[in-house]
């Protein structure tokens, strides 16, 4: 705790911690050492975590890096974290993100932004940024982040850590402050595998708290590991001739299908005619979402009340206008206007279609073949303002990531080597729901 404390002290000007835990965690440092010398320790004994804004911790403020949850402290502990804790990890501190989870570059906050660690002038990725970074930069052995459409897989890809996805419902939503209910997963950045799979298998399984947790066996994924049989691996043709991959993505991406060819795997070119209408199903679905989820920040309930009412009714606008930032106001009016009555079934029902073919035609694949292979991001770290006044072009960064969000399926995102700036190039891995051990095993085999 201490070698980590000094790091994030060096290394302040990141600006992935927006709070560290000095105190608590030094405290559970020494619980856990108490612990450790009478053999009594869980398996987590020594592994310091750091925790994403939009996860309820008990006792401490959790805001989703905006302003509107200034001030909200919370009264419970996201089952999650609960399960870490429970297994004597320690949480060291709560980290940056996108506003609501609503972002790819970590520009979008109110605790101002993260700086990428290989290259300050590039970003780290969002929404996820600071927990990416916070591994990156060896703040912490692993931090928590959450995925709707590729927030946790995305700022892997750019800061070249790993970053996991499980299926949605894997893991309990209780106690993460809702972005789009019904894609919304917490996942989890490691430098390792087995640190990755460790992580999963403790926070994995039902939770009386949230009815949509499946109720799956848990599998010891960290001990599944091992990989010796041949794979079936499909790769979307559309996905690697889009012209908007950079080349050297393209180059390394299909270098390791030639290298999985050369080693005896099965590697087939499939044809994906739904990549158009991914980034629309998902944009549609989850505006849609946020504007309801969104809706019970009134200055009421949590966090900032503006101090410029005259009446009720300019409480909740001045207090939402002046809470919620640029991002997540643009996200409330898109998803308020696909769920108008005159505009639902033009947007809102369609999407829900559309939902059905990509997640029928992801699933259907995933029976044929073990594994799709894809790059994660089409670019690697950008530099910062680059998308910041085109919100299309931000969201276009998401093209690789929302598959398996909209699908529900698992997908990882490993280090895949540099492009020629030095910056990390992420290879994602997809497979069905609830295979995430053969998932780890293969990444493990590919890294
Ligand atoms: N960049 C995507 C978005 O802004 C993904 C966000 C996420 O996964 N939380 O919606």
């Amino acid at each position: 705790v201490n070698h980590y404390l000094q790091n994030i002290k060096t290394k302040a000007h990141l600006n992935a911690f927006v709070e560290v835990y000095e105190q608590s965690a030094l405290a559970q440092a020494d619980l856990v050492d108490q612990k450790l010398s009478e053999g009594k320790a869980g398996k987590l004994a020594g592994m310091v975590i750091g925790i994403k804004d939009v996860l309820c911790f008990a006792g401490h403020e959790a805001n989703a890096s905006s302003k509107i949850l200034q001030g909200f402290e919370s009264q419970f502990t996201t089952t999650a974290i609960q399960r870490l804790i429970d297994e004597d990890a320690i949480i060291i501190g709560r980290l940056n993100c996108d506003e609501f989870g609503m972002g790819s570059s970590n520009e979008n906050t109110a605790h101002g932004k993260v700086l990428n660690a290989l290259d300050e002038s590039r970003v780290p990725g969002g929404s996820s940024g600071g927990s990416a970074v916070a591994v990156q930069a060896n703040l912490c052995t692993a931090s928590l982040g959450t995925d709707t459409g590729g927030s946790v897989r995305q700022p892997a890809a750019f800061t070249g850590v790993i970053g996991m996805k499980p299926t949605y419902s894997r893991i309990s939503r209780w106690g993460l402050i809702a972005y789009a209910s019904s894609f919304d997963t917490i996942g989890t950045f490691t430098k390792t595998v087995k640190d990755n799979a460790l992580l999963l298998e403790i926070m994995a399984g039902h939770d009386e708290f949230d009815s949509t947790s499946s109720r799956k066996p848990v599998l010891p994924y960290s001990q599944l590991l091992h990989f010796d049989r041949k794979a079936k691996v499909a790769y979307l043709k559309e996905t690697i001739e889009s012209p908007s991959l950079q080349e050297e993505i393209k180059e390394n991406t299909l270098s390791v299908l030639e290298k999985l060819k050369s080693e005896g795997h099965e590697v087939q070119e499939v044809n994906f005619p739904l990549l158009d209408y991914i980034l629309p199903t998902y944009y549609i679905l989850t505006t849609a979402e946020a504007s309801s989820n969104l809706s019970r920040f009134d200055g009421v309930k949590y966090g900032y009340r503006t101090p410029n009412a005259h009446n009720l009714e300019s409480m909740y606008k001045l207090s939402r206008s002046e809470g919620f930032g640029e991002e997540v106001k643009r996200r409330i009016m898109l998803g308020t206007f696909v769920l108008s009555a005159s505009y639902y079934d033009a947007y809102f029902t369609k999407a829900q279609k559309v939902r059905r073919l990509i997640k029928d035609f992801t699933e259907n694949l995933l029976n044929d073949f073990d594994y799709i292979i894809m790059p994660t991001t089409p670019s690697t770290a950008f530099k910062f303002g680059e998308h910041r006044d085109d919100p299309v072009a931000m969201y276009l960064e998401d093209l690789y990531t929302v598959q398996a969000s909209v699908s529900g399926v698992p997908a990882i995102s490993i280090p895949n080597g540099k492009d020629s700036k030095g910056m990390p190039i992420g290879l994602q891995v997809i497979c069905n729901s609830f295979k995430e051990a053969e998932l780890y095993a293969f990444s493990n085999y590919l890294s």
